[in-house]
């Protein structure tokens, strides 16, 4: 039996995830695989390999870190697990996309990729034009991906029941019209917005049809874009964070522990010299379940990526008791260490909401701004 249900909360927030059994620290809440999930169009462009259907990277940590840095004589220990996973891959038998493995060619085709399969090296297919556009509006870091937009409307296309699926679509879409275009507006950046309708017309020229009408709208793919920008869900895969972690793991001394703490950091050194910062996050998806948790800045479950691919786990960072609500953190760890104000004006600028958590509302009192912390990354909390 699952242990959540998905419900109206009593405040303003709409739905929430909410317990029904009891959960302790570290127990998993939930796992799932997103609706549909599509890596960044720049980590695409700087040759990030991950399987186009899971994001599974398709190269070893070694290699990634290699490419990366620009030095072919890095050799990262403790690394040969990561091999097997390279056995598996195949590739789209009319354009030669990869995926990591069979189920995934699989998946891929019968979910979007029926509609979606092009020959990629033609510069003037609609995909590599709107991908193009897409890439000189939105600069890395990449927070959204239009081609996550056009695999939804792909997925609705190609469903067998394509109203239903429009129709779980259009539940992640809860917001005004304005609160649409203020979002977009976020996504897109000031000086781009404007380009909100050749986005649109580029997108009508990649897919069109009887059940995603609605969303090509002018109205209708402001509310798709803001959805993208709002709900989609970073997803880290990349290869030398998964060997990070998996050594992190390893049993050794302080001494080996320092020793290879130290090689990890000039590793990452190396890469940002070479190729800029590390990009951890490798693409984002649509979860279902997932989306529903609300945000908290004393979140008291997390989730994460345990299996190196876009499936999400969802777990609890401190008991939980039945009927109560789950809460992620919707800022990264750095933000979520700042004042109230700081946290406040990162989610009313990117979600459009004031937070009323536990942890803000026993903050209320604190001061509005001090004025350092705005200007200072480095400025953190006192009290916490
Ligand atoms: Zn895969
Ligand atoms: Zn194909
Ligand atoms: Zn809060």
């Amino acid at each position: 039996m699952e242990g959540f249900e998905i419900r109206i909360s009593n405040s303003k927030k709409g739905k929430g995830l909410f317990a029904t059994k009891q959960y302790n620290e570290g127990d998993i809440i939930l796992e799932e695989d997103p609706l549909v999930s599509c890596q960044f169009a720049w980590n695409a462009a700087y040759r990030y390999l991950a399987c186009d259907h899971c994001m599974r990277p398709l190269e070893t940590p070694e290699q990634n870190v290699i490419r990366l840095s620009g030095k072919p004589d890095i050799l990262l220990p403790h690394s040969n697990c990561f091999e097997d996973d390279l056995l598996n891959i195949t590739s789209c038998n009319q354009c030669g996309i990869l995926y990591c493995s069979e189920e995934c060619k699989v998946n891929s085709l019968a979910i979007y990729h029926r509609t979606l399969c092009y020959i990629q090296n033609d510069a003037h297919h609609p995909i590599n034009l709107l991908i193009e556009t897409w890439k000189q509006i939105h600069y890395p870091p990449e927070t959204a991906n239009i081609m996550l937009l056009v695999r939804i409307l792909a997925y609705i296309q190609q469903h067998s029941d394509p109203a239903s699926a429009a129709a779980t679509i259009k539940q992640f879409c809860h917001r005004t019209v304005n609160e649409d275009a203020e979002l977009v507006h976020k996504v897109l950046g000031d000086e781009f917005s404007g380009q909100l309708n050749t986005l649109r017309e580029m997108t009508a020229n990649v897919i069109n049809g009887e059940y995603i009408q609605e969303f090509l709208t002018p109205e209708g793919f402001c509310s798709l874009m803001a959805l993208v920008g709002t709900n989609s869900q970073g997803i880290g895969t990349s290869p030398l964070s998964l060997w990070v972690t998996s050594v992190s793991q390893l049993t050794m001394s302080d001494d080996e522990r320092q020793q290879l703490d130290m090689f990890i950091d000039k590793l990452y050194q190396y890469v940002e010299e070479e190729s800029g910062q590390f990009l951890n996050t490798e693409g984002s998806g649509l979860f279902q379940l997932q989306s529903a948790c609300n945000h908290s800045c004393a979140p008291n479950a997390e989730s994460s990526f345990p299996y190196g691919n876009h499936r999400i786990q969802l777990k609890a960072l401190k008991p939980i008791m039945p009927g109560q609500e789950i809460y992620i953190s919707y800022l990264d760890d750095c933000t979520l260490q700042r004042s109230r104000h700081s946290r406040q004006k990162e989610l009313a600028e990117n979600y459009l909401f004031m937070c009323w958590c536990e942890r803000c509302s026993s903050q209320s009192s604190e001061p509005d701004c001090t004025s350092e912390e705005d200007n200072s990354e480095e400025e953190i909390d006192a009290d916490d």
